[in-house]
């Protein structure tokens, strides 16, 4: 293993991966990733893959759209496919308010020439015949997103970074981090890396890692679920895929997956994992499903895709998900005293804005400062004093805000 590199990049998600790359792609390639099991092992290897455009924030929406651009270039240049499926999503306006608020995001992203128009019923029918529509106000339609297959995308951005001259080690644990002056030491059970610069992607277990060097980074886990359904006839008997569809009234996403659907819920009662430290041994693990608190959601979808209701469900999957107090990733660097520490940590849609992040973060490094501006993601912006209690509310309204946009837009 290398002692003396440039660049430390810990944690081989699909964050780290997508730095690893992005930094490679900028030119820094004397570059080492650190991943204490194997890459994806954290939330990545269970996402759903979903990449939407959709975000309220012209900015936000920059990070979306370089994350597909991220992860194709990577497809491209590593040759190994990142299961990219271009079917669209829906996002369904369940009052004229919201239909509003969809029409009022349409010169963002005319200005940033993707796709974007706010559909009616009778469009959302022909594109997705499962939804039914009594009771909406169209929805906003963005055709050229979809989902990727998380892993695969991760060992592309990976396999295209090493193609460049960036280096990963797996099995490698980072157990501390001290400072040498302006230098990092960056410790592992298999010995010390001297370094300039260390970037620390390594979503929830990133708290842990910095305690010990005076930094309250207000980052924590919730359990987060997805079920799989059983094959549904009327989407065997469909030509297309169906677009993945978003909706408040639900607090659910649902997308396409072979021919049954798959659905993430945001829940009104989140539940937190691990509060007082991650387990040492955790590996790449699942949690006992908690059906109760998906019900009154299941019942509405329900209502809204009779065919889910009458689908049996194959596998529901819940898993760790990572949290900021704005539900915003934090990116950038520490700040004084930490000189050459940088975070990208806190992704709780990193699939969908990991790459466009990674971006943003390695233009910052190498260039001194990001391809544009978004002071609502820094890493510095909660201070050190954030108390849990209030960090753990916030979250909880973050979670339960699910689909809904905020009011002042
Ligand atoms: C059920 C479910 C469905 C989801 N669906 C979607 C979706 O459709 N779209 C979307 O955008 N997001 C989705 N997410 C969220 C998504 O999974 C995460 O936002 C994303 O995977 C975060 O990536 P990451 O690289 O930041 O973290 P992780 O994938 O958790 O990676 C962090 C890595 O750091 C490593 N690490 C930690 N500590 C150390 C250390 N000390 N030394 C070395 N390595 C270390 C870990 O082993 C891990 O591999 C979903 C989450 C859940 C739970």
């Amino acid at each position: 293993m290398k002692t003396d590199v440039q660049v430390v990049v810990i944690g081989g998600g699909i964050v780290g991966a997508s730095v690893l790359y992005w930094l490679a792609r900028l030119g820094w390639t004397d570059t080492l990733l650190l991943e204490r099991r194997n890459l994806t092992s954290g939330s990545t290897w269970h996402a759903a893959g979903n990449t939407t455009y959709f975000g309220p924030y012209a900015e936000m929406t920059r990070l979306f759209a370089g994350s597909i651009r991220t992860y194709q270039q990577a497809e491209k240049e590593s040759g190994q496919s990142i299961g990219f499926h271009q079917t669209g999503s829906l996002r369904v306006a369940t009052t004229a308010r919201e239909r509003e608020q969809f029409h009022s995001f349409e010169a963002n992203y005319q200005s940033l020439d993707i796709p974007y128009r706010v559909v009616d019923n009778d469009t959302i029918e022909s594109l997705h015949p499962c939804i039914n529509t009594k009771d909406l106000f169209g929805a906003a339609h963005t055709p050229t997103d979809g989902h990727v297959d998380p892993s695969s995308t991760t060992h592309a951005l990976a396999k295209a970074a090493r193609l460049l001259g960036a280096s990963i080690e797996l099995q490698c644990p980072v157990e501390s981090l001290s400072q040498d002056g302006s230098t990092w030491l960056v410790h592992t059970n298999q010995g010390s890396i001297r370094t300039r610069h260390v970037v620390v992607a390594a979503s929830f277990w990133t708290r842990e890692l910095l305690l010990p060097l005076g930094l309250n980074t207000p980052l924590y886990a919730t359990q987060h679920h997805e079920l799989i359904t059983d094959s549904v006839p009327e989407l065997v008997s469909l030509a297309h895929e169906v677009p993945a569809y978003r909706d408040s009234y639900v607090s659910c996403s649902m997308r396409q997956e072979g021919n049954g659907f798959l659905l993430g819920v945001y829940e009104t009662d989140p539940v937190f994992w691990a509060l007082d430290g991650i387990p040492k041994d955790f590996r790449e693990e699942l949690f006992p499903p908690e059906t109760d608190r998906l019900m009154p959601h299941l019942e509405k979808l329900m209502e809204r895709v009779p065919a889910f209701g009458e689908a049996g469900i194959k596998t529901i999957n819940n898993g760790p998900m990572c949290w900021t107090p704005d539900g915003l990733p934090l990116l950038g660097p520490v700040g004084d005293g930490y000189e050459g520490l940088w975070l990208a940590s806190g992704f709780n849609v990193g699939i969908g804005t990991g790459g466009g992040s990674a971006e943003f973060l390695a233009q910052w490094m190498v260039n001194g400062k990001p391809h544009f501006d978004l002071p609502i993601v820094h890493a510095d912006r909660f201070g050190n004093d954030m108390s849990r209690e209030s960090a753990l509310d916030s979250i909880r309204a973050c979670y339960r805000q699910g689909y809904r946009l905020p009011e002042a837009i």
